[in-house]
């Protein structure tokens, strides 16, 4: 029986650097753990293992007898298929409490910040580790990630203090410039199918028995991606039919704008409506000011279901 460590399926940069941060402090502190993911790395991820000098964590996706730490998510929706046949050690996460359930105690490091990673940061010094440069230079990346260079409106004042402290270890100063790089990097879609772009960053949910999905694409400027609209809304269309679902959104977030295109396929387009107060065009609404997707998308769609 071995330890993983692992982030949500379609796995962002928290979920992947946060699996391989998690593992390093494990091993320090003597527990032995080796980090996973559950699915590909994103163009993103790739910049920041390539900045790096790191390797991506091996790809695993059934965790049956297995003991598992969680990190970035605590929805069963986002798990492995069989997570309940693994044995949960604990969840390192700054999402909504999911619908994962535990027989045996375990460790929680659950807060209402910016990232998982910035959790993580808290561990270490908790632990008293210190955080090798490779390692705090990832870590960093993500929660400019996470928090949209601290545009977001989930950034806390305890990540901007991780950027910083970890900005200091890992000798970037300029982290700003690396993180607008990253964010040119992962508005990277020439090339990429539609089902790429709708599963980049897609989660699904089970709203009170409801099944939603809701993807984002975080870009530096949506407008290249105005003339694959139609492309994404087929797509979206059998993704609705694929996964037997009742409501499939796709955030087209504008990171320099700070807002999001909801791109939306519904069999009750009147719950989308009403959880934003708008009024759909075309499937389609501009939602000014909207960058979090658990902070200003869920919370107000979960209520309707
Ligand atoms: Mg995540
Ligand atoms: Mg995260
Ligand atoms: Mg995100």
């Amino acid at each position: 029986m071995s330890t993983y460590i692992f982030g949500h399926t379609n796995p962002d940069s928290d979920s992947i650097v946060g699996a391989i941060s998690l593992a390093y402090l494990k091993n320090q502190i003597g527990e032995e753990c080796v980090a996973t993911r559950q699915g590909d790395i994103s163009p993103e991820t790739e910049f920041i293992l390539n900045k790096f000098g790191m390797s991506a964590p091996e790809l695993k996706t059934s965790y049956a007898g297995e003991k598992v730490y969680l990190v970035d998510f605590s929805d069963l929706a986002q798990a492995p298929k069989d997570i309940k046949e693994a044995m949960i050690l604990g969840i390192v996460d700054h999402h909504k409490l999911g619908d994962i359930t535990t027989d045996a105690p375990l460790e929680c490091w659950i807060r209402p910040i910016g990232c998982s990673n910035t959790v993580i940061k808290e561990m270490y010094d908790y632990n008293k580790v210190e955080i090798p440069k490779d390692i705090a230079g990832m870590m960093m990346c993500a929660i400019l990630s996470d928090t949209v260079i601290f545009k977001s409106p989930t950034c806390t004042k305890a990540d901007t203090k991780a950027v910083k402290e970890l900005s200091e270890i890992c000798g970037i100063s300029d982290y700003k410039a690396l993180a607008m790089a990253m964010f040119i990097a992962k508005s990277a879609v020439d090339g990429a199918s539609a089902r790429n772009l709708n599963t980049r960053d897609y989660k699904a949910f089970d709203m009170n028995g409801t099944k939603v999905g809701v993807g984002q694409l975080e870009m530096v400027d949506i407008s290249v991606l105005e003339s694959r609209i139609g492309e994404l809304f087929a797509d979206m269309k059998l993704m609705k039919e694929e996964d037997g679902l009742h409501t499939i959104i796709i955030l087209l977030t504008d990171i320099m704008k700070e807002g999001s295109q909801l791109l939306c396929l519904s069999d009750d387009v009147t719950k989308v409506e009403a959880a934003f107060g708008i009024k759909l065009q075309n499937n389609q609404a501009w939602l000014d000011g909207v960058l979090s997707r658990k902070k200003q998308v869920i919370p107000f769609l979960q209520p309707q279901f």
